[in-house]
């Protein structure tokens, strides 16, 4: 075929694989790439002249709270402005489906990181939100997780205690039908309030129908602080018990106590993953964000109200401000703003760094995109990945930034025919200038596209263009795919 759809000329190709840039023509026909390499004698509809631009797989967006901006904003902008083209959602034990009966209200955090309307009899089964997404797609793709908090909130009258034997298998039953209707696997959030009483044998038994599927196991682990050891080892006991792949979600050491202990962290992961799947995700960011509580505030040195009910008009103010103007003690300050979000500057540079070069490591922005001022990496981890990171400090080269964000992303997950460039698979292309590409979004001004992405095409359909959504939404639910997880599992570790 000489004809194509569309042709993208001149391209510095980094393919996803981490393998060194080459210079290639590339094809596309339908929702597919036809053809990379020489297409000089090659024509098209559309053709794109990608000199001095970088052609990559689109981003895979690992580790999302996405679940239901993609049906309330479907042009995505904050992610496709940053070249993402997938995203994963249901993380941290809280997924919108399945909501089989209406949500209590007030909804109980952090669940209403989602959606603090308590608007959710939407999507009874995890097969009414897959069947609703296809029905009316948005600009990217997604997958996502079942979330055992959700499942403990339709299940359990009492958050405080651990799952009863009836309410495991009401859970089990739960599960069972998101994996059927193509989940990926269980999150957990355990370091939140309504899943701490859960024990690690509740985790494992409602965990245990995605073995049949060899479906994922991801967590928020119960602690990201001072017992992070003991936290992995209860995240690959669950593993081990089933048989499973563990995703560690986010990983961060918090409190300055803990700070420098990644070596130690991953140590313990590296040693792990010689016996069991184990992989693991961060965002390159010292700041982290949730649900704001008067706990995590007093052990933050700084601390940015993202949303508040009671009081909305804080969003975006220092929390130390806060007190200064009512004239208050912190609790007190925290009591009258709940339910509210914030930004906890709690890590160390080092440590972001640290975790983010380990070979291993996937990009994700954990974006709140529901906050109404939103940690930065809602709208910048991409770019300031590519950027600041690879770029600007050099921590590793662009071949091998890229890679976390597609192709090891692609083969972890399991997403057949995504995250590199080849012919043959599905037409996720990002286009960006690796001279001017950055994060624009800071904690002061937390709504910026970022600089130096040309465009964005998702199925073979450009979602995003200079400088804005094109308005398509050619994205699909994407089902973990167990050939290209095994397959990528038999690669040699690079
Ligand atoms: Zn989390």
């Amino acid at each position: 075929m000489t004809r194509h759809d569309i042709l993208i000329r001149h391209a510095t190709v980094i393919d996803g694989t981490g393998a060194p840039r080459r210079t290639a023509d590339i094809a596309v026909d339908g929702d597919r790439i036809t053809a990379i390499g020489d297409l000089s004698g090659h024509s098209a509809a559309r053709e794109i002249d990608a000199t001095g631009l970088i052609a990559a797989p689109g981003f895979i967006d690992v580790h999302t709270h996405d679940d239901r901006i993609l049906f309330s904003d479907p042009s995505m902008t904050a992610k496709v402005s940053q070249g993402v083209t997938t995203v994963i959602g249901g993380n941290c034990g809280i997924s919108l489906a399945p909501m089989p009966v209406p949500v209590k209200r007030p909804v109980t955090p952090p669940l209403d990181l989602l959606d603090a309307s308590g608007d959710w009899y939407r999507f009874p089964t995890f097969a009414a939100y897959v069947a609703a997404f296809n029905a009316t797609p948005a600009a990217v793709n997604c997958a996502h997780y079942v979330g055992h908090t959700t499942l403990r909130a339709i299940t359990m009258d009492d958050l405080t205690r651990p799952a009863s034997p009836a309410q495991i298998a009401a859970m089990q039953d739960l599960v069972a039908e998101a994996m059927e209707a193509g989940a990926l696997g269980v999150s957990t959030g355990l370091a939140y309030p309504p899943a701490i009483a859960a024990t690690t044998e509740e985790v494992i038994e409602v965990t245990r129908p995605i073995a049949a599927h060899d479906g994922l196991y991801a967590t928020h682990m119960r602690d990201e602080s001072g017992h992070s050891i003991e936290a992995l080892d209860e995240s690959f006991a669950v593993g081990r018990a089933l048989g499973v792949q563990v995703l560690i979600s986010h990983h961060k050491l918090a409190g300055e106590e803990n700070f420098g202990q990644s070596v130690q962290t991953l140590a313990h992961i590296g040693a792990h993953r010689a016996d069991q799947q184990i992989c693991l995700d961060c965002y390159p960011y010292e700041a982290s964000s949730t649900i704001l509580t008067a706990s995590h505030a007093k052990v933050s040195p700084r601390t940015i109200v993202t949303w508040s009910v009671g009081a909305p008009q804080m969003a975006g103010r220092e929390l130390s401000d806060i007190c200064a103007e009512w004239g208050c003690d912190l609790d007190t300050a925290c009591a009258r703003l709940i339910p509210a979000g914030a930004v906890y500057f709690r890590m160390c540079e080092e440590d972001v760094q640290r975790i983010l070069a380990y070979p291993p490591t996937m990009i994700g922005s954990d974006g709140l995109p529901h906050d109404e001022r939103p940690h930065p990496r809602l709208w910048g981890t991409f770019p300031r990945v590519l950027g600041r990171y690879a770029r600007d400090l050099g921590l590793f080269d662009l071949e091998t930034a890229v890679h976390k964000m597609t192709g090891l992303t692609a083969s972890e997950i399991g997403l057949a025919e995504r995250g590199e460039l080849r012919a043959g698979f599905m037409a996720d292309i990002t286009l960006f200038d690796d001279r001017t590409i950055a994060d624009r979004a800071t904690y002061t001004d937390p709504i910026q596209p970022a600089a130096g992405i040309a465009l964005v095409m998702v199925n073979g359909a450009p979602v995003w263009e200079d400088g804005r959504p094109t308005g398509a939404r050619p994205g699909r639910y994407l089902r973990r795919d167990r050939a290209a997880h095994k397959m990528a599992a038999a690669r040699p570790a690079g």
